[in-house]
């Protein structure tokens, strides 16, 4: 319960092509649901993932449902961006980086 965060992203439902708001679940910061806006800084200082400070950061997110369709894929990724604390970005995965064989949730850039 309560292990992981949100940030609110805004996009084109690859299923409907709906411009729609969708929830990314990630694992960086003080863990504990909060929902948080691009632009937004993480707290620490509970239940924390990854380490704070940290110059640039990807962390591995989960989508949720899309609002417009209900499209609730099992495995939707997405790559969440954090400098120095902040959330900055957010976009589906792509490939780019390898959170199967690293030891963490989340990679120093
Ligand atoms: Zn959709």
């Amino acid at each position: 319960m309560g292990a992981f965060n949100r940030v609110a992203v805004d996009l084109c439902c690859p299923w409907c092509s709906a411009q729609v708001q969708v929830y990314v679940q990630f694992k960086f910061g003080d863990c504990w649901q909060f929902d948080y806006r691009l632009g937004d800084t993480l707290a620490w200082g509970g239940n924390d993932q990854g380490r704070p400070g940290l110059a640039r950061v990807v962390v591995d997110g989960e989508g949720e449902t899309c609002p417009a369709c209900g499209a609730d894929p099992p495995d939707w990724p997405f790559y969440v961006f954090v400098e120095h604390d902040r959330l900055v970005a957010a976009a589906p995965a792509d490939g780019r980086f390898d959170f199967l064989h690293a030891d963490d949730p989340w990679l120093v850039l």
